[in-house]
């Protein structure tokens, strides 16, 4: 999975900037090929789980600190959409030294994730926990890019009431 330093040092980005580029310059399904099961390997450390509004607000009022930034990839497409993310616990301590992100409170973070209520929103494990929300922009997201190339990383939880499984927090 990813670090905390990953996202203050940048080498998140860089990563996103890598599988991006494999991403293009390969047509079709990645889903049988050595390279598509490597990348998809590293994908699945970050335990992506696609989540509803009430299973965000579950994981920001159990956080420890709570912090709202752009949503870490946009760095790479300044012209694209903007969305925010939403960073819990130590992450958000971080992103808020690094000076990328804004304290706070929960109610704020609920009314900056429904400012962009058409874009889907996972939930990444960061160090260990899961700890990014993000708005995501499906164009140019590697887990939307990576699941039309045949790579099913997303985990999707079904029951509108249900929490994260069981030790992904
Ligand atoms: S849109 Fe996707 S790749 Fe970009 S920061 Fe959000 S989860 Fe990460």
């Amino acid at each position: 999975m990813g670090t905390i330093h990953d996202y203050t040092d940048g080498t998140v980005l860089e990563d996103i900037a890598k599988a991006l580029h494999v991403f293009r310059k390969n047509d079709g399904s990645l889903a049988n090929t050595d390279i598509g099961q490597r990348m998809l390997g590293n994908i699945k450390k970050f335990e992506p789980v696609i989540i509803t509004m009430d299973q965000a607000m579950d994981s920001i009022h159990n956080a420890s600190s709570v912090a709202i930034g752009e949503r870490v990839c946009r760095t790479l497409h300044p012209d694209s959409v903007f969305t925010e993310s939403v960073f819990l616990d130590e992450l958000a301590e971080e992103m808020i030294q690094k000076g990328v992100a804004t304290p706070c409170t929960a109610d704020e973070a609920k009314q900056t994730l429904s400012k962009y209520s058409k874009h889907p929103l996972i939930i990444s494990k960061v160090s260990g926990k899961h700890q990014e929300i993000c708005r995501t922009h499906p164009p140019e997201c590697v887990y939307w890019i990576a699941e039309k190339k045949g790579l099913t990383c997303l985990a999707r939880i079904k029951a509108e009431n249900q929490s994260l499984p069981a030790g992904t927090q």
